[in-house]
Order: C-alpha cells, then structure tokens, then sequence
C-alpha cells in the first residue's frame, strides 16, 4: 500500500474539479508547483449555499488559474440531499451514519463526464479530482475502483484523448494538509462548511473533518469557526462508537 500520491506530470495540460474546498485547492496549487498547464472549472448543481462558489472563483483568482463555473442548476433539483433539498444539514462527525443525508448520488460520476468533455473541447489532457481516502466509506464514487472505471469511460468517450485522475485517492486528508502545508496552499481562501453563511459553523461534518485534519497534521489552520471546539467532542464521540 503506497501512502504517496503518484508524481504529477508537469508536461501535461489538466482541468481540474475546483470546489473551492480544501482538497481541491491544494490539489490546484499541486499541479501548478509541478509546473503542469493547469485551468479549473467548478460544477453548480443547486448547492443549498454558494459560498463554495465565491470561494472557488478567489482560490483561481490567487493562483491566476483560468477558472468557468459551469451551471447545472436544473439537474440539481432532481437529486434529493441535504445539500440541495429542504432536509437539515446534520452536525457531528462525518463518520456518522447521519451523513448519508449529505450524499448527492452519483454526483462525483456527473461532474467527472462533464469535466471530461470540457477537457475534450479543450484540447486537454487529463481531468483531475482531489477524492480522498477519506471520502470512500460515504461516497461509492469516489472509491478507486470507480475512478479506475471512470478514467476507462473517459478514454473510450473521448477517442483516447482525455484521463482521470486522482492523484489523492489513496492518501488521508490530514495527508492532504500537510502537502498543502508544503507547496502552500491558500488554505485562508477555501471554504469547506455545508452550512454555507459567512463563517465556518465548526458543527457540521465537513467542518468537524477539516478541524480534525489541520489538528492531525500538525498545522496551522487559519479556518474561524463559530463553534471552535465541537470537532473534538464529535472525534471523541465517533471513536467511542467505533471501539464499542
Ligand atoms: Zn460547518
């Protein structure tokens, strides 16, 4: 088992999936320190918040990487989540089986097809995406055998022109920080929390993950949260299920 991302080829040319989130950005700042062409485009599907978006497009703006948001709002209504619908965003850990309710099925797979043929149009060589190996219990999409499958449909769909990958695939966020750490990353620029708002709630599971990984690795986590200490009653309280 390899706990290092395979090297970035900086002869290439990506487009890579900028939510605008913590993964992604230090992916983005990956790719440009390996000298690679880099341009990025984020995926709208009726996210409840848009503060990822504006997140998104400063993250671009600061590496100076061309950036599109590209509109999917009318498909968005039709995928029920918790980040689209009515339904409460849940606060804990996102180990929780209460964090299915912030799943958008299949969403991975959609916004993978469509980069794909952003990239083909753009004459680019790869789409990329920061999936983690912590996204893998949660998300059937952003396993590695999936994006195996996707980077095959990708070749098949664009006659050979066009891969996926997933550099982090197999490394853990907390991992991710510290590479971030490493090629520094505009940590202060991203955004993170599904509850949207102007600061970051620190109760929600994507909130409670970062808080945990910045911690794990040892870093400096520039983040403001409201509620700064819940992560680590939620860490305490995922672990104790996960022992008993
Ligand atoms: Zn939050």
């Amino acid at each position: 088992v390899t706990h290092q991302p395979p090297p970035l080829d900086g002869d290439r040319s990506y487009l890579v999936l900028l939510s605008g989130g913590l993964d992604s950005t230090v992916l983005t700042t990956d790719l440009l320190v390996s000298g690679a062409t880099v341009q990025a485009v984020s995926i709208h599907y009726g996210q409840r918040h848009e503060r990822e978006l504006i997140a998104a497009a400063a993250v671009a703006a600061h590496l100076q990487v061309p950036y599109s948001p590209i509109e999917l709002l009318a498909l968005g209504s039709h995928l029920t989540s918790s980040l689209t619908g009515a339904a409460p965003v849940p606060h804990g850990h996102y180990a929780d089986a209460n964090m299915s309710s912030t799943v958008v099925p299949n969403r991975n797979a959609i916004m993978l097809m469509v980069a794909a043929g952003i990239a083909a149009a753009r004459g680019l060589d790869a789409v990329v995406t920061a999936v983690h190996a912590g996204d893998h219990p949660v998300y059937p999409d952003c396993r590695p055998e999936f994006v195996a499958a996707a980077n095959t449909a990708a070749l098949l769909g664009t006659g050979g022109q066009v891969e996926i990958h997933a550099p982090y695939a197999r490394i853990t966020k907390e991992q991710i920080v510290q590479r971030g750490a490493r090629v520094v990353a505009p940590f202060a620029l991203t955004w993170s929390c599904y509850q949207g708002g102007d600061t970051h709630c620190g109760r929600c599971g994507t909130c409670v993950e970062r808080a945990e990984a910045f911690a794990a690795a040892g870093v400096q986590d520039p983040t403001t949260y409201l509620d700064p200490d819940f992560w680590r009653t939620a860490t305490e309280r995922q672990a104790a299920e996960v022992t008993s």
